[in-house]
């Protein structure tokens, strides 16, 4: 299996059922990839995992300390059934599934497609994150300057969007772009996602919160 030449050619469609999976492959490739038994534990994640975890300040997710673990302990309550209904379409199918999302950094835009392969000889699924869009953020995201005064809620939490990185302003429904909190929040933070990362990236899980509290966990 060749996941470089096939992410290449695939060009972020989805990708086929992948016949054998041999960890030793996935160790080098720049794709974040991990490796999932039919339980939807995290059983292999390779080296670009651990290296995404340190340059975005989450050592605790190193795969020492993940795998083992289900997957879906990640996942953010509201978007549960989400998740676990692409795993279980991919098992029940047999076939592939992929989703696109933003994961921004400070300094620069970046869009991911998930790529989900079932291993029906293993009974595995691959699970690779492939880095489709990167650039630096544009003036449709002005930076404002940080102010745990206007960003910090009573209860000492910062909200930040999982996806695009901004910060909700404690006492109204506005997200701020605010790289400064991005490279280094003031106060611990609670990660969800912002009114336009549901509608652009789960316009399915918007239309079913038909107007809940937003997505915080
Ligand atoms: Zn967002």
């Amino acid at each position: 299996m060749s996941l470089l030449s096939e992410r290449a050619a695939s060009g972020g469609r989805r990708l086929p059922p992948v016949p054998k999976i041999h960890f030793e492959d996935l160790e080098r490739d720049p794709a974040i990839i991990y490796v999932l038994d039919w339980d939807l534990r995290i059983v292999h994640c390779n080296l670009a995992w651990d290296q995404f975890a340190e340059a975005n300040g989450g050592a605790r997710w190193r795969r020492t300390h993940v795998i083992g673990t289900p997957a879906m302990s990640v996942v953010p309550p509201d978007l549960f059934p989400f998740y676990s209904g692409a795993f279980a379409q991919v098992r029940r199918t047999g076939e592939s599934w992929t989703h696109r999302y933003e994961c921004s950094s400070p300094g620069r835009l970046r869009v991911f497609h998930m790529n989900v392969l079932p291993c029906l000889e293993s009974n595995q699924i691959l699970v690779v994150h492939s880095l489709a869009v990167e650039r630096p953020h544009g003036p449709e995201r002005p930076p404002v300057p940080g102010d745990p005064g206007v960003h910090c809620g009573a209860d000492g939490l910062l909200r930040m969007c999982s996806h695009c990185r901004r910060t909700k302003r404690a006492s109204e429904p506005v997200w701020d772009w605010v790289p400064s909190f991005v490279e280094r929040a003031p106060a611990p933070v609670s990660h969800g996602l912002c009114p336009v990362c549901i509608m652009y990236y789960y316009p399915d899980v918007r239309a079913h919160r038909q107007g809940k509290p937003l997505l915080l966990h």
